[in-house]
């Protein structure tokens, strides 16, 4: 039952994740009226990643927010190591990056959803709801006019020209669209946790790989955001052969987290996310378009799908934020935002595929300990680790900012 009368609007985007928040706050600059509707209370999770990388430094810049952003607490990389089968090996050299900020930096990703979501607030035309989970699409004829939400307080209807499904890689909005999905298949799922921090850890160290192996270690200053490779489908083995046997396999990557890892003591401390990669065949119809991983879900491979989702997000502001102030966008301004961004898309999969088959695949694998040939290239000529940096740090096809502002 509706409670709440309807709410009309231009632009309805639904997710508060990095393209839906980065595309409301765009849209909302230019003038549109847009609600960003998120099913979470707050951006406090623990899964999504994060980097920010040296382009969404750049996007920054280009608002004049880059100085103020920089103040909150973050990290800052210009290199990238890994430990390779025991050897450390430098894998990404972002300072010769032709950007403002010559370096990856990692923040979490809440404090950067909090911080769009501050700077979009300012801006009158704006609404963020929280709590709001969109359980349907409304759709009369053949057109996507709006959304049902789920509230606290119970179903509320969005109607606007434009829904934007930034929902994510379980999004009801292309599910519900009935858009086609193209799965790509992943041989990987990663176990996620917190493993607490001490004095004399090493610094700056992310990736450890071992025979097809892979630990990262996120800092979060307390403790460390732990990621475990596990072959797809492979949470059940691992219950079967006990924590133990966990323990041992990461101990095995990280020696010095032995007098720690009986932290991990019980299952429910340790949370699988599944690993998807996917594309639609097309990622709009009258009144809808998908973006970021609702139209193409990344896998963390390479750590690039926060910055795909948010060049997704200025493509889309450049593109229509002008045409929607003045009324509905037809498809083919929709298409448009497809065609500027699936290249990059089906380039940036390519790539994960690629780490899914040659060096990071969960299962164990009979190499020997050397590192592996790539890895050792890029130490014999340290100039080539900017075309990893350049790849992570930039991508393929960087937008920049283009849409029109009301200040
Ligand atoms: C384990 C793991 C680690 C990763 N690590 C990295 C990394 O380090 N760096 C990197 O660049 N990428 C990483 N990625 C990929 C990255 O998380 C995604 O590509 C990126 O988050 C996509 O952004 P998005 O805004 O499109 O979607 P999301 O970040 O998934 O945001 C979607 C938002 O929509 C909300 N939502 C969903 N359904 C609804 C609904 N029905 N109603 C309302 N709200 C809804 C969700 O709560 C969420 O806030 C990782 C992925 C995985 C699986």
């Amino acid at each position: 039952m509706n409670l709440f009368p309807e709410v009309r609007t231009q632009c309805v985007i639904v997710g508060g994740g990095p393209a839906g928040m980065m595309t409301g706050y765009l849209l909302a600059r230019a003038g549109v009226d847009v609600a960003v509707l998120e099913k979470h209370s707050d951006f406090n999770r623990d899964f999504r990643g994060d980097t920010i990388h040296p382009s969404t430094l750049e996007l920054m810049h280009e608002l004049g927010l880059l100085d103020e952003f920089l103040k909150l607490p973050h990290q800052e990389f210009s290199r990238l190591r890994g430990i390779f089968n025991g050897h450390i090996a430098g894998i990404a050299n972002f300072s010769r990056l032709p950007t403002h900020c010559k370096f990856i930096g990692f923040m979490p990703q809440w404090d950067f959803l909090n911080f769009f979501a501050g700077k979009a607030k300012a801006f009158p035309s704006f609404a963020l709801h929280m709590q709001h989970e969109v359980v349907d699409l409304i759709i009369e004829g053949d057109r996507v006019v709006g959304v049902r939400a789920k509230t606290p307080d119970g179903e509320r209807n969005f109607r606007a020209a434009l829904v934007i499904g930034a929902d994510g890689r379980y999004a009801i909005t292309h599910t519900r669209a009935g858009f086609e999905i193209q799965e790509l298949g992943v041989p990987i799922d990663v176990l996620w946790m917190h493993i607490s921090r001490r004095g004399g850890d090493p610094e700056q160290l992310f990736g450890f790989f071992r025979h097809g192996k892979l630990l990262v270690l996120i800092n979060r200053d307390q403790y460390y955001q732990a990621g475990f490779v596990i072959p797809k489908g492979g949470i059940e083995t691992a219950k079967e052969r006990g924590l133990p046997a966990l323990h041992k396999e990461i101990v095995a990557l990280a020696p010095f987290l032995k007098d720690r890892i009986s932290e991990l003591d019980d299952w429910s401390k340790i949370k699988l996310l599944t690993v998807q990669v996917n594309r639609l065949k097309t990622w709009c119809r009258e009144g809808l378009l998908c973006i970021g991983d609702s139209a193409h879900a990344m896998s963390p491979a390479g750590g690039v799908g926060i910055n795909l989702a948010l060049q997704d997000a200025v493509a889309t502001a450049n593109l229509l934020a002008a045409k929607l102030k003045r009324g509905p966008v037809s498809v083919a301004d929709m298409t448009q935002v497809q065609r500027r961004r699936e290249w990059p898309t089906r380039l940036i999969q390519a790539m994960q595929a690629f780490i899914h088959r040659n060096v990071v695949t969960g299962r164990e694998s009979k190499s020997d300990d050397s590192c592996p040939f790539l890895i050792r290239l890029l130490q014999w000529f340290p100039a080539l680790q900017s075309l990893p940096a350049r790849f992570v740090g930039i991508g393929p096809r960087p937008e920049h900012i283009q849409s029109p502002t009301i200040h």
